[in-house]
């Protein structure tokens, strides 16, 4: 694949909820932008994971079905002009003597760039399985459910603790004819209201509790949960989800030498990293009192983009003046 000799002000690593709002940013800036993500369909953990769960901690939104933000982030990016590539994964980092940054991408495709702002969340991410069950996996039994739909009248057994066990638990409520969670410690580590609002749904919660065995055909037909003290019990399962969380990997981005914490990459309170031009936002960044959220994640996305802005070119300021000047 040819390089892009034009270069780039921008690369924007990942297209999850801080990619797309940099693109956006970046856009408005009058950057020349390109956006990468490794998945073939936009939106980072939102799209992968719980496309149609009700985001209620985003600003200006009391409720939002995930690929509803994902379609808008896409909608209000599309604004100005940038190049957006699916299905690529960032790889290789080259600087040459022209201080141009130089990324090899999956597909052998060279982009030469000023700036880089990774948004790469969590790296590629593998969900976990309960080790009881591994790969094939029978039909039904799932890490994530693209359309909720697919619950609609089943039996809905969910393994796990945290916040996405207990979202799916919720979603499932209006729709499943039974569900059931099934956790391996008495207490959750889950968002305290979500909690509450399981317990007092129709759900039957077995915590602690573990799963001991599958029964499946082609299909997962029941579970067998040890419950301490209560012996065995056989759930009817036509849905199993597994909600155990998931490895994650920087992958290739492990190697460009940046300063880091585990999968973080460190950065400075204008979100560059350990390198000049090369920024850090959202998930994948780290600093003292990191929250990693959406809404914070399009805030570092805007204080990067601004700064980069300044960075590629000293005569602009870090300050973009507010967004309606642009429209006038
Ligand atoms: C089940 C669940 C529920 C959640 N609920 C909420 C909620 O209600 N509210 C909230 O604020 N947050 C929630 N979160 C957290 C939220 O999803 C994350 O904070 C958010 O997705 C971070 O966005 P991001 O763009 O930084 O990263 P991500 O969404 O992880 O996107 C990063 C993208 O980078 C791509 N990428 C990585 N490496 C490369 C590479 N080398 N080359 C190309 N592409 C690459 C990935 O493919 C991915 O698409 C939830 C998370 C989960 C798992």
């Amino acid at each position: 694949m040819p390089v892009d000799v034009d270069p780039n002000d921008i690369v924007i690593v990942g297209a999850g909820p801080v990619g797309l709002y940099a693109a956006y940013y970046a856009g408005f800036r009058g950057l020349k932008t390109t956006v990468v993500d490794a998945l073939p369909e936009a939106g980072g953990q939102i799209t992968a994971m719980y496309p149609e769960k009700e985001i209620r901690d985003v600003a200006g939104f009391a409720s939002i079905r995930g690929t509803e933000l994902v379609n808008n982030l896409l909608q209000q990016a599309a604004q100005h002009d940038y190049n957006l590539l699916l299905s690529e994964t960032v790889g290789e980092l080259d600087t040459a003597d022209d201080g141009l940054y130089r990324l090899t991408t999956s597909e052998g495709r060279v982009i030469v760039t000023r700036a880089i702002l990774i948004a790469a969340g969590l790296g590629s991410f593998t969900p976990k399985s309960l080790p009881t069950i591994q790969a094939p996996l029978p039909e039904g039994v799932l890490h994530f459910v693209p359309k909720l739909s697919a619950l609609d009248g089943q039996d809905v057994v969910i393994v796990g603790g945290g916040d996405s066990a207990v979202d799916w638990a919720l979603a499932a409520i209006p729709r499943a004819k039974s569900v059931a969670v099934v956790h391996r410690r008495a207490r959750f580590r889950a968002h305290e209201a979500n909690v509450e609002e399981m317990r007092s749904g129709r759900v039957r919660i077995i915590a602690p509790g573990e799963i001991q065995e599958l029964r499946a055909g082609i299909s997962v037909e029941a579970v067998v949960v040890r419950q301490p003290g209560a012996g065995d019990q056989v759930l009817p399962c036509d849905k199993l989800i597994m909600a155990l969380g998931f490895t994650s990997d920087l992958g290739p981005l492990g190697a460009w030498g940046l300063e880091r914490i585990g999968i973080h990459f460190c950065v400075r309170p204008d979100m560059q990293t350990s390198r000049e031009r090369i920024f850090a936002a959202g998930d994948v960044s780290e600093y003292p009192g990191k929250v990693r959220l959406i809404s914070v994640g399009f805030g570092e996305a805007a204080i990067a983009v601004n700064h980069i802005a300044a960075a590629i070119d000293p005569a602009q300021q870090v300050f973009p003046g507010h967004s309606t000047h642009g429209a006038e």
